[in-house]
């Protein structure tokens, strides 16, 4: 039985859509996050009319690769560098890429392969990335690796509510620009608002569009 249906996944979209355009978002591409679900949310967002998917744990991507064959797939987890020989052919756009030692593995595993740096701007544990001191040292290097840097990724902070993103948003925003970089991904469900107006290119939505994630055990396997 499919949990999710493509008229369902189209109205939340074109709801998500109106979101996106309140906050002042023009040309704001949507990845629909679909960690934890089945297949059928990926079938059902392409469905949809939705292109691009994101995936968290590289073992639950794997065991979906079918249903996501159609999609361009998003890494948006950590990544462990000896994951990325098995995602090689799955993966799309490496959105996490925040250390040098992951870069030169994916450029050896995915020649050419399109990345984000994620950017840390809230000094919070364990979400990964890059402090922004050390940001223009890794694009250095990954401009240096067979690999196409496309921009820069962020996860606003835990604490402090949708508004206390704003400040590492800006941040990242003009990174992007200095840079002179295309991609600005920033926003999800909770923070999408802050995050357009602050000048993202691309949020990252899942809970909008499937619904609150139940916790599994792919949570865990990363
Ligand atoms: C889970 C996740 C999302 C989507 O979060 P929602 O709140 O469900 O929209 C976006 N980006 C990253 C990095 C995530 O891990």
């Amino acid at each position: 039985m499919s949990t999710f249906s493509a008229d369902s996944v189209r109205a939340a979209l074109a709801e998500l859509h109106t979101r996106i355009e309140r906050a002042g978002g023009a040309d704001v591409d949507v990845v629909a996050v679909t960690k934890t679900f089945g297949p059928d949310a990926i079938e059902a967002a392409l469905a949809a009319g939705c292109r691009a998917i994101g995936e968290n744990y590289a073992q639950e991507l794997l065991a979906k690769r079918e249903a996501a064959a159609g999609a361009e797939v998003h890494f948006i987890g950590q990544l462990q560098s000896n994951k990325v020989r098995q995602l090689a052919d799955v993966v799309d756009v490496y959105e996490t890429v925040d250390r040098s030692k992951l870069a030169n593995e994916i450029a050896k595993r995915a020649p050419g392969a399109r990345v984000l740096i994620q950017v840390d701007t809230t000094g919070e544990t364990g979400k990964g990335g890059v402090p922004l001191a050390e940001l223009d040292a890794l694009a250095d290097h990954i401009r240096g690796l067979d690999l196409d840097l496309i921009g820069l990724m962020a996860v606003g902070p835990t604490e402090g509510g949708p508004a206390a993103a704003a400040p590492g948003f800006r941040q990242v925003r003009a990174a992007v620009d200095r840079l002179g970089l295309a991609v600005c991904s920033m926003g999800m469900t909770a923070d999408l608002e802050v995050a357009v107006a602050e000048g993202s290119t691309q949020v990252r939505v899942g809970t909008a569009l499937f619904g609150q994630r139940v916790r599994t055990r792919s949570d865990q396997e990363r």
